[in-house]
């Protein structure tokens, strides 16, 4: 069983595919940690984040390496990351190198659980279950100051909702694999919900698609 989940930035999805990849005792993919790591590779050797030849040197680098990265740096959920991950996740020459081995994960036996923005789209096209999760960008960025804050790190409201409006329209208008909802996913709106809400949305979900 393959879950493909997709969606905005905080629109919850990351914690119901945690919750969906453990109720069903799956192996979970945080997609979006491979272009965070990019990023953050980038920045910690100084180059700009649209270095698009340094960027696809580092996809390589993280293709070749995959099995003995952490992702445990905690600055590779940062504020500050968000944005370049955006932008290093635009260039194909970086997507073309992350391709297989997030089709690898999804494709193991037993199935898995992957999310990110092109899983029902690009990685698992074939997956059965596929959900978009969404949420106002008012709410998502409410839930991303508030999580910030929690951390320690400094941003304000209206800062963090320029950021995901930022985000929001690159992942929408690049050239590939651009955000958007597979035509046979499940359109699930968080904004109302709550997180134990959501995740009894998404598995019913998941349960009627089985
Ligand atoms: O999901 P998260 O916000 O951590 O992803 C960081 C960035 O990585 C996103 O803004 C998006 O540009 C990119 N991404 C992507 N495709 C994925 C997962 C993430 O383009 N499958």
């Amino acid at each position: 069983m393959i879950i493909a989940i997709d969606g905005p930035s905080a629109s919850g999805k990351g914690t119901i595919a945690r919750k969906l990849a453990s109720h069903f005792n799956l192996p979970y993919l945080d997609t979006g940690l491979l272009y965070r790591w990019v990023a953050l590779h980038l920045k910690n050797k100084n180059y700009a984040p649209d270095d698009a030849a340094a960027a696809a040197n580092a996809a390589i680098f993280l293709r070749e390496n995959i099995k003995e990265m952490g992702f445990d740096d905690p600055e590779l959920r940062s504020h500050a990351i968000s944005q370049p991950s955006s932008v290093v996740a635009a260039m194909p020459e970086v997507r073309r190198e992350l391709v297989e081995l997030q089709q690898q994960f999804a494709t193991q036996p037993g199935g898995a659980v992957l999310d990110g923005r092109d899983i029902g789209t690009v990685i698992a096209p074939q997956a059965k279950i596929k959900l978009f999760i969404t949420a106002s960008a008012e709410k998502r960025a409410e839930r991303r100051f508030k999580e910030l804050q929690n951390k320690g790190q400094t941003a304000t409201y209206e800062a963090v909702l320029k950021d995901l409006q930022a985000r929001d329209a690159r992942d929408e208008s690049r050239t590939t694999a651009p955000s958007k909802i597979a035509a046979d996913a499940v359109l699930l709106d968080t904004s109302d919900l709550n997180v134990d809400e959501a995740f009894a949305a998404a598995l019913s979900i998941v349960k009627e698609n089985r």
